[in-house]
């Protein structure tokens, strides 16, 4: 049986009034056998647009902007047709993860079901892992890089969609497979080779929630200039082991381990690391994340001791 996959592209204006809708001037659609595959059937309808009564500067720009204008369809006629056209597929792409969302916001709006996803795929962020690049790249810059015609003119919902399909030809299984890990686990996966690091010994500490908030236990280095970060959460499966990653501006990303372990007094002692990233290091990081967060608090500063400190010396003087 062929899993067909609908990629989805729409138009929308965003008004000025107090109405939270993007509401939708075109949905387009386009189905695909599979990823990158040929186009077997196209969906375009234009939507008379009536909640908001004036247009933003992006919907003001759209070049078939009349043609909404002048369509004799509401959003409920344009959504049962969209639905009709679905038939039932409910693997969805776009690009940039937004339309699918703003489908079911105006869906809500209008108090009718949205077409069922079974899943959705943000095309944009699958290109942009197969490319090497985490920033979310412009549709055109897409079609630009993969060296494609721009034969249409992009911001008509249906072309997009044609774009968006041409493009995921160059969507790889392995950016799938990427794209269905944790961002914590993605933004790792470019990190640079870096020599080894030595572990760091921290604390004692008074309890181990002390330890985890602490300027020792939260402050690792890049490995590759030595800038300290703040750890902002440790993620953990083992009440002994913590994991975070952490960014150096210049760097990238990085990930660095906390062993946290009781000592006799009944304190906890800390050692940090910042490890060289295995496949092994990202599957425990990986059970780390989805066992449990626990995000830092900042430590008080110690004005408290300090203001007692300057309220005993008069004292002292006499
Ligand atoms: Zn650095």
């Amino acid at each position: 049986m062929v899993i067909y996959m609908i990629i989805l592209d729409l138009e929308w204006n965003r008004g000025y009034d107090r109405t939270p809708l993007e509401e939708i001037l075109q949905i387009g659609a386009v189905r695909l056998e599979t990823l990158g595959g040929p186009i077997v059937d196209t969906f375009s309808i234009f939507i008379h647009p009536c909640v908001h009564k004036k247009l933003n500067q992006t919907a003001k720009a759209l070049p078939e902007l009349q043609s909404a204008l002048d369509s004799p369809h509401d959003f409920p006629t344009a959504l049962r047709l969209f639905s009709q056209w679905c038939s039932g597929d409910s693997v969805f792409a776009d690009w940039g993860g937004d339309d699918f969302e703003i489908l079911r916001q105006n869906c809500a709006f209008w108090k009718i079901p949205a077409p069922p996803a079974a899943q959705l795929i943000d095309l944009q962020m699958a290109f942009s892992l197969r490319v090497g690049t985490t920033q979310g790249m412009a549709l055109y810059r897409a079609v630009e890089y993969c060296g494609i015609p721009d034969s249409f003119t992009f911001h008509n919902a249906l072309h997009d969609a044609v774009y968006t399909a041409v493009v995921s030809a160059w969507v790889n299984q392995e950016s799938l497979t990427l794209l269905a890990l944790p961002k914590e686990i993605r933004r790792l996966q470019g990190a640079p080779d870096f020599p080894p690091q030595p572990e760091r010994e921290t604390g004692p500490y008074a309890s181990l929630q002390t330890a985890l908030n602490s300027r020792g236990c939260r402050r690792p280095l890049c490995p590759l200039c030595g800038e300290a970060v703040w750890v902002r959460r440790w993620y953990s499966d083992h009440p002994d082991r913590y994991y975070s990653d952490f960014r150096c501006k210049t760097h990238g990303s990085f990930l660095c381990r906390l062993h946290l372990s009781p000592t006799e007094s009944g304190q906890w002692q800390g050692r940090l690391s910042v490890p060289e990233i295995t496949p092994a290091l990202l599957r425990d990081f990986d059970h780390a994340i989805h066992a449990r967060e626990i995000p830092c608090k900042s430590v008080k500063p110690r004005k408290e001791f300090r203001r007692r400190y300057h309220r005993r010396k008069p004292a002292s003087g006499q």
